[in-house]
């Protein structure tokens, strides 16, 4: 299985090939579906014509795609047509990828964190009133106007284990297993193991706003943000 988004998470088809096909839930020999993993959500699409209305992570680097109850079977061997919902995604993208700037914004363990079409959160070990909405705001919308480019790379389990501090949310362990493990980059702002997908610049993020803070427990402090409305 070949997981075309991690080189270019900007591509939205892709022809692939049927590996397996049991009831609704579809195997490709490549696939541009990032599978709900990591506070990211699942994409949904198309593969030939069918609806897809989850991806989640199989065996391995494998993705099940989850046809709509009552599509039309698919065989092994058979050459499909694969597309992703983009808009979706890219906005899937852009709160990634604004979450990477809160959380060097909000200096605290990360303890959760999740993604949505229209809002994203993380939760952070730290206490409410070291928590200021005005300048959690500003602080992310300054990195997002100054433009940076975003960069991934590899390391290896062993040396992820040597730089413990590039897992930045407890709870959400970095995907590894096969030897080596995704780093996200925004040079000078963030680095950490991350395997979702983000926008190449945080320009396109856009700006965004904290719509909510809220304490989900002792060592869940949670800031809730959505982009902004109106123009930029
Ligand atoms: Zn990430």
């Amino acid at each position: 299985m070949t997981l075309l988004f991690r080189d270019d998470p900007y591509l939205r088809a892709c022809e692939a090939t049927v590996l397996a096909a049991r009831e609704n839930v579809i195997e490709l020999d490549r696939t541009v579906f990032y599978p709900l993993g990591g506070g990211q959500p699942g994409d949904t699409g198309s593969i030939a014509g069918r609806r897809v209305i989850d991806a989640r992570k199989g065996e391995g680097d494998a993705v099940w795609h989850v046809l709509e109850p009552g599509a039309a079977p698919l065989s092994p061997g058979d050459k499909v047509q694969v597309e992703i919902d983009w808009d979706r995604r890219f906005r899937h993208m852009r709160y990634h990828t604004a979450l990477h700037l809160l959380g060097s914004v909000v200096r605290a363990a990360v303890t959760g964190g999740r993604i949505a079409e229209d809002k994203a959160h993380l939760d952070f070990d730290i206490e409410m009133e070291k928590l200021d909405k005005a300048a959690i705001e500003t602080g992310v919308n300054a990195f997002v106007e100054a433009a940076h480019e975003t960069r991934s790379s590899w390391i290896t389990d062993a040396e992820l284990d040597a730089r413990p501090e590039l897992v930045r949310t407890m709870s959400v362990a970095p995907p590894r297993g096969a030897g080596r493990v995704r780093l996200m980059e925004i040079p000078g702002i963030d680095l950490q193991a991350c395997g979702g997908t983000h926008v190449r610049n945080t320009r396109e993020v856009g700006r965004i706003e904290v719509t909510r803070i809220r304490s989900e427990g002792r060592r869940n402090k949670r800031v809730t943000i959505a982009f902004a409305a109106g123009p930029g």
